[in-house]
């Protein structure tokens, strides 16, 4: 969507009683002045994380999980043939499997350093998550004071903005990870039925309308139930005792088709231990394939 026609929309939201505080900037006016409006749309670069442990992998090891070949990725604004001058070598041809090195040099999407030695891989690999990733990262991110202000305030320029940066973000992802969505089921991770009522909707409904709505798929917001609401994410530092916090938390509300392929949309991941216990519940319900896409990564 064009800036303009973002600003647009903004526009046309009346304005709360209360001061709105810029984003990007901390000018007073707009939740985002024109100024900060087109970084904070700006597609996200892409993050990819461990679906059994969370912690961050590269764009390789993330295309091999998802039996993407190396060949087959693109850059969004690049075609295949740019790729053809750009460390240096003028002239040289990269041969396929050296692309995702290239993408690396070029900083065009973001990617993890080493693999961290506490990832398991043997284990991790036996997730029932089949991949995870992310738009933008939580930290430094202004997107995190926007969904904040979504969540807990209602301000509906915040939900716009962020909806066009995650819009944004898909539509110019690699385009073969999204292949890989095709035919799957949408899936919202739910709320507890308490939290919704007291919110008045879920964020990562809407989250999950926008994703399905981008690559032409269906939402499906009532296989799952969260069971129980269970004590404040936030409030449980260890990781393991939120690991076991959330345990059987979800259930679903019916058997799904044998081998069926979901992708869970949620607002933030962290260690991705929710959206584990969601992929679980689909799992045993007869999913075969269960991916998850999240705005933000902590
Ligand atoms: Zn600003
Ligand atoms: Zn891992």
């Amino acid at each position: 969507m064009a800036v303009r026609a973002v600003a647009g929309r903004l526009n046309a939201v009346t304005r709360a009683v209360f001061p709105h505080f810029c984003a990007g900037c901390g000018e007073e006016g707009e939740v985002a002045c024109n100024k900060c409006l087109p970084a904070l749309i700006a597609p996200g670069k892409g993050l990819f994380a461990c679906p059994g442990c969370g912690c961050d992998i590269g764009l390789g090891v993330f295309a091999g999980r998802m039996g993407v070949p190396p060949k087959a990725l693109q850059v969004p604004s690049m075609t295949r043939s740019q790729f053809k001058v750009t460390d240096g070598r003028a002239g040289a041809t990269h041969k396929s499997a050296e692309v995702p090195d290239l993408m690396r040099s070029l900083s065009l999407l973001e990617v993890a350093p080493a693999q961290p030695s506490n990832c398991g891989l043997a284990t991790c690999a036996a997730a029932s998550l089949d991949s995870l990733s992310c738009a933008v990262r939580y930290d430094g991110s202004a997107l995190g004071g926007l969904l904040r202000l979504w969540k807990y305030e209602r301000v509906q320029a915040a939900e716009t903005i962020i909806s066009t940066a995650f819009r944004r973000f898909l539509e110019q992802q690699c385009s073969d990870f999204l292949l890989k969505y095709d035919g799957a089921t949408v899936v919202p991770v739910p709320l507890h039925f308490l939290r919704q009522v007291s919110r008045g909707f879920n964020q990562s409904e809407s989250l999950a309308r926008a994703f399905a709505d981008v690559l032409s798929l269906r939402v499906d917001s009532n296989v799952l139930k969260r069971s129980f609401g269970g004590t404040s994410q936030a409030s449980l530092e260890d990781k393991s005792r939120r690991e076991e916090n959330i345990s059987e938390m979800f259930n679903v509300s019916r058997r799904v088709a044998a081998g069926a392929k979901f992708v869970l949309i949620d607002d933030v991941a962290t260690t991705g231990a929710t959206l584990r216990d969601c992929a679980r519940a689909l799992k045993r319900a007869g999913a075969g394939e269960v991916h998850a896409v999240t705005l933000l990564r902590k």
